[in-house]
C-alpha cells in the first residue's frame, strides 16, 4: 500500500492471528516425515498403481486404505512453478525464489516446494531438479532446504520400503498463522485516538440518530455512513451480564468474575467490559457503572459501580 493510500493520521499497527495445532500423523505421513529426516523419499502406491509423492493415507479416486510405501529419487522434474519475488517469513528461502511443483523420479505426482535460483530466467517447465537436504533434520518437511537446478541422471524408481524408522515421527505442530498490518479504518481511529485522552466517542446515524460506540463508519441498521462524532458516557448502564468461571490463558484476573454489555449514557448500542469493584453476585441489571482506566489511561481496565441509585428498566430495555 502507498503512503497515498493510507493517510497519516489513520492508526495502523502489526497483527498476529494464529492457531497452533498438535495432530498425530498416523503411519503413512509418519513414515514420509520420518524418511525425510534419514534423506529417504518415501511415496505410497495408489489402488491404480501409481505412486504419490507427497503421501496419503487414502486412495484419492477410490478412498480405499493404502499402506503400501515405495522409494522414490531425489532427483525430478518440474512440472510448473511462479516465482516469488519477495519471500515472506517463515518461508523456506530468504532470498527471491521459484515455488515449483516437482515430480520426483519414480513418482507420479508433484511435491510442492522451493527453488533455489537466481531469478525467474532460470527457471523452465521441465528443468530438471535436485533435493538440497537442511544441513539438520528433524522429521519435517523443512528438511528438504528446497531444490536446485541439476544434470545428472535419474534415480529411483519406485523400489518398495518397510516405512519402518527408529524414533519415528508420530506427531506435529501445524501452524495456522496470519501476519498482517491492520489498519481500523477512520471510525475505529477516532475512537481509540479518543480513549487515548479518556474519551469515548460514538458515530450518529443521520437516518436513525442512534450513537454507536464503538463506531464502524456506518449504521449497522440502516447502511448509511455516520460521520457526525459524538463523546458519549463516561458512566452507563448494565444492561445484561454473564458470570465467568473459566480462567482464560494470559489473562490475569481472578475467576469468577463478571462481563457485561454497558449502554454509556447517549450511546444507542451497548459495548462490552469487565465489572470489577463489587462481588460478582452482586451485579445486576440497571447497574449504574463507570469505567476505570489502564495504568497510563489508554482503554478502560473495567467499570465499577458509580454508588448511584440503579437505572430503571425502561430506560435501557431498546439497548438489551
Ligand atoms: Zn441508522
Amino acid at each position: 500500500m502507498t503512503a497515498a493510500a493510507s493517510p497519516p493520521e489513520l492508526l495502523r499497527a502489526p497483527l498476529v492471528v494464529e492457531f497452533p495445532f498438535t495432530r498425530s500423523l498416523g503411519p503413512v505421513q509418519s513414515a514420509f516425515l520420518s524418511g525425510l529426516r534419514e534423506r529417504v523419499l518415501l511415496g505410497v502406491r495408489t489402488c491404480g498403481g501409481t505412486v504419490m509423492v507427497p503421501p496419503a493415507e487414502y486412495d484419492p479416486v477410490t478412498a480405499e486404505e493404502i499402506r503400501e510405501l515405495v522409494e522414490v529419487g531425489a532427483t525430478g522434474t518440474v512440472t510448473t512453478w511462479a516465482w516469488n519475488g519477495r519471500p515472506r517469513p517463515h518461508q523456506p528461502l530468504d532470498t527471491p525464489f521459484a515455488w515449483v511443483l516437482v515430480r520426483l523420479d519414480g513418482a507420479d505426482t508433484a511435491l510442492l516446494h522451493a527453488l533455489d535460483v537466481p531469478g525467474p530466467e532460470s527457471v523452465r517447465t521441465g528443468m530438471r531438479v535436485r533435493v538440497r537436504w537442511a544441513a539438520e533434520r528433524a522429521g519435517a518437511i523443512t528438511d528438504i532446504a528446497c531444490f536446485e537446478p541439476y544434470e545428472g541422471p535419474a534415480a529411483g524408481h519406485g523400489t518398495p520400503h518397510d516405512g519402518a524408522f527408529a524414533d519415528a515421527v508420530t506427531g506435529i505442530v501445524a501452524e495456522a498463522r496470519l501476519d498482517y498490518t491492520y489498519s481500523p479504518g477512520r471510525a475505529q481511529t477516532a475512537y481509540i485516538k479518543g480513549l487515548s485522552e479518556q474519551r469515548t466517542v460514538g458515530e450518529r446515524c443521520p437516518s436513525c440518530r442512534k450513537v454507536y460506540v464503538p463506531p464502524r463508519g456506518a449504521c449497522p441498521t440502516c447502511g448509511v455512513a455516520t460521520t457526525d462524532q459524538i463523546e458519549v458516557g463516561p458512566a452507563g448502564t448494565v444492561t445484561t451480564y454473564c458470570i465467568v468461571n473459566i480462567k482464560a490463558k494470559n489473562l490475569d484476573i481472578e475467576v469468577p468474575y463478571v462481563y457485561a454489555h454497558i449502554a454509556l449514557d447517549g450511546a444507542g448500542l451497548a459495548l462490552h467490559g469487565r465489572i470489577g469493584g463489587i462481588p460478582y453476585d452482586q451485579v445486576r441489571m440497571g447497574l449504574r457503572v463507570e469505567p476505570v482506566w489502564t495504568e497510563g489511561g489508554r482503554y478502560p481496565d473495567h467499570y465499577r459501580p458509580t454508588g448511584e441509585p440503579d437505572a430503571d428498566y425502561d430506560a435501557y430495555k431498546e439497548l438489551i
